[in-house]
């Protein structure tokens, strides 16, 4: 298989689009990350540094909020904090060497105006550079009535596709609780969504273009918790797609591009199956979070006699700590934990090795690219720019 031929960094429309395709058609999905930092961005970006693989980053709504700050109680703090992360990865993801998909992760209805003020962030980007700021978004609608969850979606995936973002969206009900929603309680039938409902996604969505994807229940839950009589059905995931084909008398065999949610836990056939049935995109959040956790408590556990004070260890009372107690130390341990859960998914996923890294040589790409105009909120910038440079000028003239 030749690698996809897509740029290093965060890519965004067509290319979206071609490395999903490739995906597809090679049988790989890449995996989702969920990230709440720069540092856990980080840590995803150099898995797929080291493993050779495209990444997906995704921000959630309560990461958006974290990544702003939790004392931040504005009602833009997750969008600010979303659009903050999604900077960080734009200015340092080409040093990687890799394509870089970023995202946001379930949006359900109460959630909208979140994604109103990122809409408006990409769209404020687009007129700047031409792109929207991130590459796709992910709508929940999934505990709405199928009809509205549709509506909803194709309203918004009209302003999106005016950008070429990729959408996502989920209909069927995934198992467990994440982010709020509790599914713990519901009926095992409705774990699994049919082919009807897939299609009826697929029909209304592809009269606007081809780039979303749906995330379709099979059985899944989010985090880990197992509900008792339900089990994990990736076949379902191939009638999907034969009942679409067989609507549209499409020659493609997997018309559909599928996600996969609550993979924490799935064995490595069911991940097999769920992929070759065309699953291009896992979302992995529970066992990286444990993954870095558990490289800071092991870390802890190894040194902590050297960490009780910032002076004073078992080679002597006057010996100092700093080594061991820089953030930057046990954050890297961390880190690390999580470099090697997402290597494990990039693994299970097929993606590993499917886009050798090219690492920039020293010095060829600019470190930024941004090219200011007057139009948009920059506009503001400017003048409180020409204020300071007044200020500042008028105090060079007094002294
Ligand atoms: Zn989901």
């Amino acid at each position: 298989m030749a690698p996809c031929d897509v740029p290093v960094g965060v890519i965004t429309g067509d290319d979206v689009l071609k490395l999903l395709t490739h995906a597809r058609e090679n049988k790989y999905a890449i995996p989702a990350f969920n990230c709440t930092s720069s540092s856990t961005c980080n840590a995803a970006m150099q898995a797929a540094k080291d493993n050779n693989c495209p990444v997906i980053l995704q921000f959630s709504n309560g990461g958006g909020a974290f990544l702003a700050g939790k004392s931040v109680k504005d009602p833009n703090a997750a969008a600010a904090g979303s659009v903050a992360g999604a900077l960080h990865v734009r200015a340092v993801a080409k040093y990687y060497g890799i394509p870089v998909i970023l995202h946001t992760d379930h949006c359900a209805k109460k959630l909208l105006p979140w994604m109103d003020a990122m809409l408006d962030a990409d769209e404020a980007y687009f007129a700047q550079y031409g792109e929207p700021l991130f590459s796709s978004h992910m709508l929940d609608l999934s505990e709405e009535p199928d009809e509205e969850n549709i509506a909803i979606c194709k309203k918004y995936f009209e302003r999106m596709a005016k950008m070429k973002i990729w959408m996502e969206m989920e209909i069927g009900i995934t198992g467990g609780e994440e982010d709020g929603v509790n599914n713990e309680d519901v009926d095992p039938e409705k774990l699994y969504t049919s082919p009807e409902q897939v299609y009826a996604v697929y029909k209304e969505l592809s009269t606007i273009g081809p780039m979303f994807s749906i995330a379709a229940a099979f059985g899944n839950v989010h985090g880990v918790y197992k509900p008792g009589n339900v089990t994990l059905q990736p076949a379902r995931l191939g009638k999907h797609q034969e009942y679409t084909k067989e609507q549209i008398s499409s020659s493609d065999d997997k018309p559909i591009y599928l996600v996969m949610h609550g993979g924490s836990g799935s064995t490595d056939e069911e991940i097999a199956t769920a992929v070759s049935c065309g699953v291009i995109k896992m979302n992995v959040d529970t066992d990286t979070q444990w993954a870095y956790w558990d490289g800071l408590r092991k870390f802890e556990a190894e040194n902590r006699d050297f960490l009780q004070g910032q002076i004073g260890n078992p080679s002597g009372p006057d010996k100092p700590n700093k080594k061991y107690y820089d953030p930057r130390v046990w954050i890297r341990k961390a880190e690390e934990g999580m470099i090697a859960r997402c290597s494990i998914s990039m693994d299970k996923l097929l993606c590993k090795g499917t886009f050798p890294a090219k690492i920039p040589e020293a010095g060829s790409v600019p470190m930024w690219d941004f090219s200011p105009s007057s139009k948009g909120p920059m506009a503001a910038v400017k003048d409180i720019g020409g204020q300071v440079g007044g200020m500042i000028s008028g105090f060079m003239a007094h002294k």
